[in-house]
């Protein structure tokens, strides 16, 4: 159920999400455990995990808004956009008119 309101884009709050992530990567080799990532995150979808390395706790609240990405000083991050979703939105908006 949750991976499939993932894959519709349904954030926990019920609206819909036009973009989303598909998974999240922290390179731990060149985190430095600041906490940037996950204080910044605006859907709490991180918290600080063993050793102080962001985990991954709601994937499916991302919104794609990639500031963790903007926000690491060291690059640490990489959001990987789902696609489905992503097409799914335009598909709705083409038809829309
Ligand atoms: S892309 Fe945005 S919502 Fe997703 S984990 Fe990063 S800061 Fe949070
Ligand atoms: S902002 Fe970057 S360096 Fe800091 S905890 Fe997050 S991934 Fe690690």
């Amino acid at each position: 159920m949750l991976a499939a309101n993932r894959r519709m884009g349904l954030l926990g709050d019920g609206r819909v999400a036009k973009r989303s992530a598909s998974e999240i990567r922290i390179n731990e080799a060149w985190c430095k455990r600041c906490g940037i990532c996950v204080a910044f995150c605006p859907r709490d979808v991180l918290a600080e995990g063993e050793g102080g390395i962001p985990r991954v706790v709601d994937l499916r609240a991302c919104t794609f808004c990639v500031l963790c990405v903007l926000r690491c000083p060291d690059f640490a991050v990489e959001v990987v956009e789902d696609k489905e979703v992503a097409s799914r939105d335009v598909t709705a908006a083409t038809h829309a008119g």
